[in-house]
């Protein structure tokens, strides 16, 4: 059974959300500290991560960024009543995959929650091979020409997704959507800062803009 882990401390949300949860069919555990949090997660048997970020003991962005640090992938949502757009990117460099802000609908959030679930398990092939580059997606190991590349989480998502389908026009909402899964400002640069960060590693020449239509991988 899909286990669900919810990070939350107060207990009105809590067991709103585990209600919700089990009655959807899955399996949960509820801790309300974040050192709490993040020795659950690590401890494994947790399908997904619901995690609130103000948390006592440690907040949700420090819980994040140190179960990133220690290699886990599992798929993380934050929940947060703070909706900066700020705060937003800070989470997801930390390494989100998924960010709802409170007040939440439960529907809205067991449509994250079930998007997060069955993107995990249709990931596919673990490992993509394209002229000299080589993603080991299990592994988040990058490589050209057998070297390797050092890559953020989110570096690896995008590189993923353009490797996905090389050679084709992928527009700025497409990779805003699967990268970053949600409804991002359209006005928001992320993709752009990412697509340099990313030629800054892999080479200019790899990922050609293509004006008003997005980027496309060569
Ligand atoms: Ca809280």
């Amino acid at each position: 059974m899909t286990l669900i882990l919810v990070a939350e401390d107060e207990p009105r949300i809590s067991s709103f959300v585990k209600r919700g949860l089990e009655a959807a069919g899955y399996s949960t555990d509820v801790v309300a500290d974040g050192t709490e949090a993040l020795d659950r997660a690590l401890a494994g048997g947790v399908d997904l991560l619901l995690l609130d970020v103000g948390l006592p003991g440690m907040d949700g962005f420090e819980v994040l960024r140190q179960l990133r640090g220690q290699g886990s992938p599992l798929p993380v949502i934050m929940l947060t009543a703070r909706s900066s757009t700020r705060d937003t990117v800070d989470g997801l460099n930390a390494g989100a995959n998924d960010y709802v802000p409170k007040p939440f609908k439960f529907d809205e959030l067991l449509a994250r929650v079930r998007s997060r679930l069955r993107e995990n398990v249709s990931t596919g092939s673990v490992e993509i091979v394209y002229s000299d580059i080589r993603l080991d997606v299990l592994a988040r190991r990058a490589s050209v020409d057998q070297r390797e590349i050092d890559l953020s989480a989110r570096e690896f998502a995008l590189a993923e997704q353009f490797l996905r389908h090389p050679g084709q026009v992928l527009s700025r909402e497409q990779l805003l959507s699967n990268v970053w899964g949600l409804d991002f400002d359209p006005g928001s640069n992320i993709v752009d800062v990412y697509v340099r960060y990313l030629r800054a590693k892999f080479g200019t020449e790899r990922i050609t803009t293509v004006r008003g239509a997005g980027y496309r991988w060569e």
